[in-house]
């Protein structure tokens, strides 16, 4: 079987070319090649001996997410990409383009086992961890084509299909490649990491002291509301996830997010509102509500732009820095998993 380019770490790309018997500097080049220049097949390795190339074509495996559907937001500013994995399994990956950012969101896994009721790939349920080279390659894709336009990717947030600390490790691992200064050289700060609240994953994140921010999806202020939206609350209630909240902020200095998408008459409510800014108390924290992106197998619906306000203010109030987002995308189904569960 092919080994997939973009799992190698450069290590690993390293002690390939010594086994096939190249210069050390070959690994240098293919990096940079691969991460600076973007090329994605091996006849684009003109720097290369043709001998080499040739091997490169028979022992790696480059194209292993294929864009099988794209689809262009009416605005032109949201572009989604449908990709098939070489197993047939499908993920996608969102762009989001603002004034000064090329913002990108990315799956860490096909489906996901975390089953949160609002949410289509939950809807989906779980079908596999993608490799770091999977996760690698949808932020290749994008900056490759932002780089023909003259353009960067300038954020990339691990919000899409799959809970990122459930696949830990390979999550990390291309986190880790992408910022490689000698190859794509992405600041850790420009990665966010959405989790539903995997407590032992936060503790070591903790422990990792990465510069990566983190946002942890809450929406609900007391557990039975939480456990109802995100049965993953269960095993990891509010009171403990948000004592590990302070302890990672403790550890790290760094600010964390709450994401919280308000659902009318559900999550949207003054009284949801006053509990969660009692609960954040004293917390280095910002809340990022936004709008709930409906799907066909939840009944509930987006909040109004008055609740959002009131919800706001609410937080405000005590203190709570939120900010109410703009849903982007909505006309093509932008919230992960929308497009993947059509197909
Ligand atoms: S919201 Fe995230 S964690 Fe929850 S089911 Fe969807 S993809 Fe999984």
């Amino acid at each position: 079987m092919l080994t997939p380019v973009y799992d190698l770490s450069f290590p690993e790309l390293s002690s390939l070319m010594a086994e096939f018997g190249q210069p050390k500097y070959r690994a240098d080049q293919i990096w940079k090649d691969l991460y600076q220049q973007f090329w994605n097949s091996p006849d684009q390795f003109t720097n290369l001996p043709s001998s080499l190339r040739s091997l490169l074509a028979e022992k790696l495996q480059f194209q292993i997410i294929k864009p099988a559907r794209v689809v262009n937001s009416s605005d032109g500013q949201t572009v989604k990409t449908l990709f098939q994995l070489l197993d047939g399994k499908s993920i996608e990956a969102v762009l989001m383009r603002y004034e000064k950012r090329n913002t990108l969101c990315i799956s860490t896994q096909a489906g996901c086992a975390m089953g949160c009721v609002f949410c289509a790939t939950g809807q989906m349920g779980f079908k596999r961890h993608l490799s770091s080279g999977e996760i690698v390659a949808q932020v290749m894709h994008y900056a490759r084509q932002l780089h023909e336009l003259g353009e960067v990717v300038t954020n990339v947030v691990v919000m899409g299909m799959g809970e990122p600390f459930h696949n830990y490790d390979n999550t990390l691992a291309a986190i880790d490649r992408l910022n490689d200064p000698d190859g794509y050289n992405l600041g850790a700060r420009r990665f966010t990491i959405s989790s539903v609240g995997l407590i032992p994953a936060i503790k070591r994140f903790a422990s990792e002291k990465r510069q990566i921010n983190l946002a942890i999806s809450l929406h609900a202020a007391d557990d039975a509301l939480r456990t109802s939206m995100l049965p993953v609350n269960k095993r990891y209630p509010i009171d403990e996830l948000l004592e590990a909240c302070r302890e990672y902020v403790d550890m790290t200095g760094r600010r964390i997010t709450f994401e919280w998408a308000l659902v009318n008459g559900v999550n949207d409510t003054p009284a949801q509102a006053h509990l969660l800014a009692r609960k954040l108390k004293g917390l280095l924290c910002h809340v990022n509500a936004i709008p709930l992106n409906p799907t066909q197998g939840y009944s509930g619906q987006p909040t109004t732009r008055e609740n959002a306000n009131k919800f706001k203010e609410i937080l405000n109030s005590h203190g709570i820095p939120c900010t109410i987002r703009l849903r982007r995308g909505i006309d093509i189904q932008a919230g992960c998993g929308q497009l993947a569960s059509q197909v």
